[in-house]
């Protein structure tokens, strides 16, 4: 298709969802977009999965289960960004398309060489391996098909495949990808699995819903004897379903849902086009109470008070089921995905005459900003921090934790979701001296840890969180640990691949620096655990250098080591053996594109030499013993020369820990939280497979 042709196209797509404003289905050039591997293409993941916080946003293009496949561009357009950031995305592209949209290709390894060297140099430049480069729109133009990357597995990923993104370039909403026509046939409708029904009157995270299971009857879904008796007045409903296709097991999002009350539709939402600055709506969409204890993944047909998140359309006065009477109602609820499939569930609702449950008052209101003061405590939540009325539960109990300076409060539960930032205050119950007043860590626990540095706010401590739990203040002034480069006073590396460091700390590292003979040295971070540095990136020549390690924890601590190494040459004589424990040696086997490689298992050594050539810390840190695993996960990104060797280029995934205590760094323009997809799913839905990754 011409640039002509298509440019009247942007103006289809899709808007903004708003009150009584029926769906449009947007209507997108079928075939502009080719599939981006020349593998059988088929999909691990769509647009519009349940995952940890947020929906996922595009598809997960299947590599078969191997890195290192070559990713072509979707369209013509010019690669307009690259970002490179440990868990999300990992390594990725963007290209910018002259018909108004972008495409995203995510975990990917080395780009193509011009590129790839591009990169490396602007993180010199930056001394940060950590990357987000815009680029202009003349550098690297492209043509539809032409190689941009090779696959991998890197970033949040749970095995190799490439995360694909159309986006809207003007608004940055991510389209869903479906609607651009694919080479993937589907023709299956959505399995509907369960309902569950809410007390409206009452706030969704303080009641248990009643669960029915869904069972097909004469082409429909329904509840068992077709009617559901209810005292309840004011309703909604969620729904348990997956969409599925054709020659697969796999279990993917649905598209939409749509919710009829004697055939009038009272609210739907779509699966259509999200913002990432919207993606964490996906806790709001879901029964987060549900899922947080245990449970399954049910979408709310009607949205909650506090979603502003764009796939809901409320297509009446309001958007949930009145039972004013006690006639017998019907209900429909037709659950489509993507390509138009259709089920449909449908029974009929009663109210049974007995009186409704009382409705209770709640200390907060979604849509409007909620404090909580208390004498040694306070929590600034700002417009929009919820999603439903809920009271704060909070209670305080003196700590007599080490290093602890206030008592734990409790706020929230873990089962009720927030969704932006607040403010956290504590005021110290215990003596700081003035060499801790800006040691000082405020310590989240809930489902996870967070921990933040506490900034002084007169007498009191605060910082920002963005989740409920029980918080606690502590001085942290322990720097952190590193592990040895290895043993002698010149540290032989002459058969080394590589050298990682894995940093431990009580609270956690917030930055990492390695520099040889006083200048930065690249190391990546891929899966935000290990600083790993690859002698393929060829900056290290021969000859003596110092190496030195920087590492700062949240409270600000440093830890500074340095050691004298050789590489290409042979050590002074008096160093002793050069063996070390920390670095492995350069696999020498050679693996085709196409082999699928063996899984090697990540080999966590226990106890590890701690031989500390220079320590300069304050508190004479002892060196940790945490050591380079043998995991072939490629995490650099080394030159591309290489690549095409192919030596021990495939590597199998591991599944690597996605916790990330208290680190801040993250690229506004990722989702904040892994992205799961493997080579294939469990059979169990979707939903249940992944609620464990974050
Ligand atoms: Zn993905």
């Amino acid at each position: 298709m011409s640039k002509k042709i298509l440019l009247p196209l942007v103006l289809l797509l899709t808007g903004i969802a708003s009150f009584g404003q029926l769906y449009k289905k947007p209507v997108y050039p079928q075939g502009y977009f080719r599939w981006v591997t020349n593998l059988k293409p088929d999909i691990v993941a769509n647009m519009g999965e349940l995952r940890p916080n947020h929906w996922h946003m595009g598809l997960d293009v299947r590599t078969n289960q191997v890195v290192n496949q070559n990713v072509y561009a979707a369209a013509d357009g010019y690669i307009s960004f690259v970002g490179i950031e440990p868990l999300s995305w990992g390594r990725w592209i963007i290209i910018t398309h002259p018909n108004g949209t972008s495409t995203l290709y995510g975990h990917l390894n080395d780009f193509r060489d011009d590129l790839e060297k591009y990169v490396t140099d602007h993180q010199y430049e930056t001394e940060s391996w950590q990357t987000a480069l815009t680029i202009p729109p003349g550098r690297f133009p492209v043509k539809k098909g032409d190689f941009i990357s090779f696959s991998g597995t890197t970033g949040g990923s749970g095995g190799p495949h490439v995360h694909w993104e159309v986006i809207d370039t003007r608004s940055s909403r991510r389209l869903n990808p479906t609607l651009f026509g694919t080479p993937i046939i589907d023709n299956i409708p959505p399995t509907a699995l369960k309902l569950a029904m809410y007390d409206r009157n009452n706030s969704v995270y303080d009641q248990t819903p009643v669960q029915y299971k869904l069972a097909k009857s004469g082409g429909a879904y329904t509840v068992t004897g077709g009617i559901i008796n209810t005292s309840l007045n004011k309703l909604s409903f969620s729904i348990q379903a997956y969409d599925t296709r054709n020659g697969t097991g796999n279990q993917d999002g649905i598209y939409s849902a749509r919710l009829f009350v004697d055939g009038i539709e009272k609210s739907s939402f779509y699966i259509d086009s999200i913002d990432y600055a919207d993606s964490r709506y996906m806790n709001c969409q879901v029964d987060y109470k549900m899922v947080s204890t245990g449970g399954s993944w049910m979408q709310h047909i009607s949205k909650l008070p506090g979603d502003l998140s764009g796939v809901y359309y409320d297509l009446g006065p309001n958007n949930l089921v009145s039972l004013n009477d006690t006639l017998v109602h019907n209900v429909r609820i037709d659950v489509a995905d993507a390509d138009g499939n259709l089920s449909t569930i449908n029974f009929n609702i009663r109210n049974n005459g007995v009186a409704a449950p009382p409705v209770k008052a709640y200390e907060w209101q979604a849509g409007r900003p909620n404090r909580l003061v208390k004498s040694s405590f306070e929590a600034n939540m700002p417009l929009n921090a919820i999603y439903d009325k809920m009271n704060t539960g909070y209670s305080s109990t003196p700590s007599a934790s080490l290093n602890s300076v206030s008592a734990r409060h409790k706020l929230g539960e873990t089962y009720i979701p927030v969704h932006s930032n607040f403010e956290v205050k504590i005021k110290p119950d215990k003596y700081i001296s003035p060499e801790n007043r800006n040691k000082i860590v405020i310590k989240r626990v809930g489902k996870n840890t967070t921990v933040r540095k506490a900034v002084w706010s007169g007498e009191w401590l605060t910082a920002q969180f963005r989740d409920f739990g029980v918080f606690e203040a502590f001085i942290d002034n322990a720097p952190p640990s590193v592990n040895a480069l290895g043993s002698g006073d010149v540290v032989n590396l002459n058969k080394a691949a590589r050298i990682t460091f894995t940093p431990t700390d009580n609270y956690g590292i917030a930055d990492f620096r390695a520099e040889l003979n006083g200048k930065w040295l690249r190391f990546t971070n891929d899966k935000g655990r290990s600083w790993i540095y690859n002698f393929s990136d060829g900056r290290i020549p021969a000859g003596q250098h110092e190496l030195t390690v920087i590492v700062t924890d949240i409270a600000g601590n440093v830890t500074r080591r340095s050691w004298q190494l050789v590489r290409g040459i042979n050590p002074p004589a008096a160093t002793t053996s050069g063996a070390n424990n920390l670095v492995e040696e350069e696999p020498v086997r050679v693996i085709k594109k196409t082999e699928v490689a063996p899984k090697k298992e990540t080999a966590r050594p226990g106890a590890k030499t701690s031989n500390s050539k220079k320590t300069d810390t304050k508190n004479g840190t002892k060196s940790s013993s945490k050591v380079s695993s043998k995991t072939t996960a490629k995490t650099s990104g080394k030159s591309s020369a290489k690549k095409t060797s192919g030596s021990a280029k495939s590597s199998t995934a591991k599944k690597e820990s996605t916790a990330k205590n208290g680190t801040t760094k993250k690229a506004v323009t990722s989702p904040k939280t892994a992205e799961k997809k493997a080579g294939t799913k469990s059979g169990t839905t979707k939903a249940n497979a992944t609620k464990k990754k974050k």
